[in-house]
């Protein structure tokens, strides 16, 4: 199976029907960065800044995060990488950072809604990444946005960083892109007012599946009880590419749904053209990509998600759907 994988390094990501589908990498130290030639992903499409906070003894300096950025962006060459700011917070802890121990940390005082507290730990994120990509294309994300005016909040921290190194000489990024998480699910209300701001989104399918369905996704007892292929997970994920592509604005998907490819292919039939996952699941699922016509799984998936009775998912009807082509 590796070998076969390796085989199919570089076949471009497109499907049968001729459908590109950029396949991306998600990432977070410097020991994942050799998998971009290895599996000659497009690009990163989620680095999580928080894993170099998590393993550090101290909270790191501005000079060793921007270290490792352009370490990242060196590494990436002509290819995107989308940064995502801290994702603190939850059950990802910082041994060094005293917080107040809560109820449910998972709904609690974590990423942006810390980012947007304690400004002076955003501010030195948003400069270390500014100053990195000097010169060069920079994406930025955020993490657990709820409302727009966290977005507003944010790029008004990005706004003011960019004047700042301005003023002080900075060489700047070629181009700074401003994108959140879709990942909890009030946001699924305010998707046409969030899509005007932003220059792209990013769907969080791991929280947005554990707060849509309120299960704990750590939790094998109860996240197991809900299947990503269930229908109203589908119906959300689509409402995404629905109102992405009518504003024109560009969306991954990063969670762990697209790096199966039963689940992969069910997002190609509900309009996903980007998608991000670890390095172990590009082969199986860019060999999935390539047999795939997505004009046939579309019209399969699609008429699914609007009559169907009753909570269920689509796992066996797309599973024979797999297996009969
Ligand atoms: C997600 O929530 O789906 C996601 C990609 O982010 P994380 O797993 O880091 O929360
Ligand atoms: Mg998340």
């Amino acid at each position: 199976k590796q070998e076969q994988y390796r085989a199919l390094r570089d076949r471009p990501f497109r499907t049968r029907d001729g459908v590109e589908v950029a396949l991306m990498l998600n990432a977070g130290l410097l020991v994942d960065l050799p998998h971009i030639p290895e599996t000659n992903a497009a690009g990163i499409g989620l680095f999580r800044t928080e894993l170099q906070f998590m393993v550090a003894p101290s909270l790191p300096k501005t000079a060793a995060q921007e270290a490792l950025y352009r370490a990242v962006l060196d590494a990436a060459g002509d290819k995107p990488v989308t940064f995502r700011t801290l994702d603190v917070g939850g059950d990802k802890v910082l041994p060094y950072m005293r917080l107040e121990p809560e109820e449910n940390p998972a709904l609690g005082w974590r990423a942006i809604r810390l980012g947007l507290d304690r400004p002076a730990l955003m501010r030195t994120q948003i400069r270390a990444l500014l100053r990195a990509a000097g010169g060069r294309e920079l994406k930025i994300m955020f993490p657990m946005v709820s409302c727009v005016s966290e977005f507003d909040e944010a790029k008004a921290i990005v706004e003011r960083e960019q004047a700042r190194l301005a003023a002080h000489g900075f060489e700047a990024p070629a181009k700074v892109r401003l994108g959140v998480m879709v990942e909890v699910p009030s946001l699924l209300f305010q998707l046409e007012e969030i899509v005007r701001r932003v220059d792209f989104l990013s769907v969080g399918s791991n929280d947005l599946m554990q707060f849509l369905f309120a299960v704990d996704r750590g939790n094998a007892k109860v996240s197991s009880r809900f299947d990503p292929l269930d229908v109203a997970f589908l119906r959300a994920l689509a409402r995404v590419t629905a109102v992405a592509g009518a504003a024109g604005k560009p969306v991954t998907l990063c969670g762990e749904i697209a790096a199966r490819p039963l689940e992969a292919m069910a997002l190609v039939a509900i309009g996903y053209r980007s998608m991000s996952v670890s390095p172990a699941a590009i082969g199986p699922v860019k060999a999935m990509l390539l047999d795939l016509d997505a004009g046939d799984v579309a019209n399969f998936v699609r008429p699914r998600l609007e009559r169907f009775d009753g909570g269920h998912s689509l796992r066996a009807e797309l599973g024979d759907y797999a297996r009969s082509r």
